[in-house]
């Protein structure tokens, strides 16, 4: 259920193209059929519908990079969405390790797909994936691709530690998670870097280790009901160990 298929490339700027050292690969978006869930077995690289014309692009500008790590490059950016006059704030995460159903964006990618009706609100609207096809040297292994997740903007850094935010803005972590957790979802690596805020409310990001098996056994609300409680009575270990990093629970409530 991809939330926005409107177009079937997109268009990167100069200055990233020349860091991926790659030459001009042409990035196409990946298309899910939600009706046909991808495996590593199964799925083929990419048959997207080619449209032509410039209504058919996605174009990137105004790229500046925010950090990187081994394999991951994230930049702060500009997408110039067809139809629409505003540039909207984007976050590109661009990779080049893996194949193109087995890299750390496809996974996350699919837990974005997974979490489509949070996009917007817990997390970041997820504007596709996109992948270059680097080279075919043997058909029986998976080509090397670029893989570009394009996400909306999703507010500024948190701070650094988890009991450093305001309680109020440490409350809106855990209802983020809750939510997340009601609807059987996990978010699995949680930590200040990928906390945002977006004027007051905690938007999460990095998803990677998102998974959609958790029932969800919590006691109580923490920003109703914090009292102390040892993780067995408190029933969800996630929302409990970050509840206790926040130090929501010494500070909740009149005992
Ligand atoms: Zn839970």
């Amino acid at each position: 259920m991809s939330s926005l298929v409107i177009d079937s490339f997109i268009e990167l700027p100069q200055a990233v193209l020349d860091v991926l050292d790659e030459g001009q690969p042409i990035f196409h978006r990946v298309i899910v059929d939600p009706s046909t869930p991808a495996t590593a077995e199964d799925a083929q690289p990419t048959p997207t519908t080619t449209t032509t014309g410039s209504s058919s692009t996605l174009i990137i500008t105004n790229v500046e990079k925010i950090h990187s790590s081994d394999h991951t490059s994230v930049y702060s950016a500009k997408l110039d969405l067809p139809n629409n006059d505003e540039l909207a704030d984007v976050v590109l995460k661009i990779s080049n390790a893996g194949g193109p159903r087995n890299d750390a964006l496809w996974r996350e990618y699919q837990r974005y797909e997974d979490l489509a009706k949070f996009q917007g609100t817990v997390i970041p609207r997820c504007y596709g994936l996109f992948q270059a096809i680097l080279a075919e040297e043997d058909e029986e292994e998976e080509p090397d691709v670029v893989s570009c997740l394009v996400l909306a903007y999703g507010g500024e850094a948190s701070a650094v530690e988890l009991n450093r935010n305001s309680r109020e803005f440490s409350l809106s972590i855990i209802k983020a998670l809750e939510n997340l957790h009601d609807a059987g979802f996990t978010h699995g690596g949680l930590h200040p870097n990928n906390i945002l805020n977006k004027q007051g409310t905690a938007v999460l990001i990095d998803l990677e280790f998102v998974r959609g098996d958790h029932k969800c056994d919590r006691a109580a609300s923490v920003g109703t009901n914090g009292l102390e409680s040892k993780t067995g009575d408190f029933g969800c270990s996630e929302i409990y160990s970050v509840a206790r990093k926040m130090d929501l629970w010494k500070k909740s409530g009149p005992s």
